[in-house]
């Protein structure tokens, strides 16, 4: 069973401290205790509990069939089953009517591309999954005040006065990581030129299984699904544009949606938005001494594609698998070499990436006439692009 208590004495040791209990954390908390190895989770804020009648929540994912396969490997992805979940089957995407590309699960053999998934779900799934692994201790509603390397572990002094000594410390506390701080561990950043709207809907017509996006110079518009007869819609524009929708009645904002989304758009009411600045950052290392950054900690992209979460899952495969791998052969688990290798293979996976998402960003978010034709042209090359086209959707979906 979990434990709540053990942490509570002033000291205490595991093999590996995670800090950050969100999706990533969680995840990798779950795959090294499977492993068996000892270890703690902490997190500043606990997830709060289920129930069907709440509202969903306006920061969802889409998860890719890779992001599954890992949580089913954690046991979580029945419980978010069980919970609340969209399947989609079909994407589409485009700037000028008529000139789409599209894609559907059964042009690769599945079925269905991935799930919208609630964020809190994903992670509350993978909490009930630590809370029946031993030994597992979760220090719930503390931050840290210190992390100090020493030869063979890290002390790590959390917000409360507890004191952990862990051999290895996994970073997943977030864009803003207290522990890529710590660790003195420097980013490179950009801020893109656009914010983005969370816009949940009620749609008519029962739950849809398309996600769709249209480019605009302004930036995309976007429509992902949701359990039952919602969606989620996704404005990006200039910060100051999204501050002003922001600050709208639910009717102003649904006139602002009908004069600026495609007319495809089912009939809707808002039931809530929130906006979301959008950053690019890049850890400058994601292992320094027994420290590992792994999510949002170690990347943030575009979100534009909806991969963020999916790399952060990414991270948590490569790096269980490999040290489960190591534990198989009796070899050390947190050896330099083994830290370094994860440490090659995901920045150069999470560095493309990027990338692509910041050519899609640069490429679309302009007037520029020749560039207008040159994209839409590419879009319709991609439309026809074949086994290509079939390609680019597996690296997506990471199959
Ligand atoms: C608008 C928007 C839409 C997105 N859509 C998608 C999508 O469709 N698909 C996708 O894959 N990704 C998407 N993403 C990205 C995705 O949300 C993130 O990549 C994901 O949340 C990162 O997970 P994480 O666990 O690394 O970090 P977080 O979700 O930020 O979790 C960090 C956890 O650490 C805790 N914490 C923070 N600091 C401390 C501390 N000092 N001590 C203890 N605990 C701490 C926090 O409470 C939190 O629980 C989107 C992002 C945005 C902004």
């Amino acid at each position: 069973m979990m434990s709540t208590e053990s942490c509570a004495a002033a000291g205490m040791s595991c093999d590996v401290a995670v800090v950050g209990g969100g999706m990533v954390g969680a995840a990798a908390a779950c795959r090294l205790a499977q492993a068996g190895l000892s270890v703690c989770v902490v997190e500043a804020q606990a997830p709060q509990s289920f129930a069907a009648e709440q509202p969903l929540d306006r920061r969802v994912s889409a998860i890719s069939p890779a992001s599954i396969a890992l949580l089913q490997a954690c046991g979580a992805w029945e419980s978010v089953l069980s919970m609340r979940a969209c399947p989609y089957r079909r994407l589409e995407t485009w700037e000028l009517d008529g000139l789409a590309t599209r894609f559907a699960a059964e042009q690769l053999g599945v079925p269905e591309l991935g799930f919208i998934v609630e964020n809190r779900l994903i992670q509350l799934a993978l909490w009930q999954q630590l809370q029946a692994l031993d030994p597992v201790t979760l220090k719930v509603g503390v931050t840290l005040s210190g992390l100090e390397q020493q030869a063979d572990d890290v002390r790590l002094r959390l917000s409360d006065g507890t004191v952990i000594h862990s051999r290895l410390v996994l970073g997943a506390d977030g864009a803003v990581s207290q522990t890529r701080e710590l660790a003195q561990i420097g980013i490179s950043r950009w801020d893109y030129r656009q914010a983005c709207l969370l816009i949940n809907v009620d749609i008519d017509g029962g739950q849809q299984d398309i996600t769709w996006q249209q480019f605009t110079p302004a930036g995309p518009r976007a429509f992902l699904p949701l359990a039952g007869s919602h969606g989620s819609l996704v404005w990006y524009d200039a910060p100051e544009r999204i501050r002003e929708l922001q600050a709208l009645s639910p009717q102003r904002l649904a006139e602002q949606i009908r004069a600026h989304f495609p007319s495809r758009l089912p009939e809707f009411r808002v039931t809530g938005c929130d906006s979301f600045p959008l950053i690019r950052r890049h850890a400058q290392r994601y292992v320094s001494g027994r420290v590992v950054l792994l999510g949002d900690a170690a990347h943030t992209i575009h979100p534009l594609a909806g991969q963020g979460v999916n790399l952060g899952f990414g991270d948590v495969s490569d790096l269980c698998q490999r040290m489960t791998a190591a534990i198989a052969a009796q070899q050390p688990w947190d050896a330099p070499s083994l830290l370094r290798d994860y440490e090659k293979r995901r920045r150069r996976e999470n560095r493309l990436m990027q990338s692509a998402m910041d050519l899609f960003y640069l490429s679309f978010s302009n007037d520029l006439l020749p560039l207008r034709i040159l994209r839409n042209l590419g879009l319709v090359a991609a439309e026809h692009a074949g086994v290509l086209k079939r390609r680019a959707l597996r690296y997506a979906l990471g199959l």
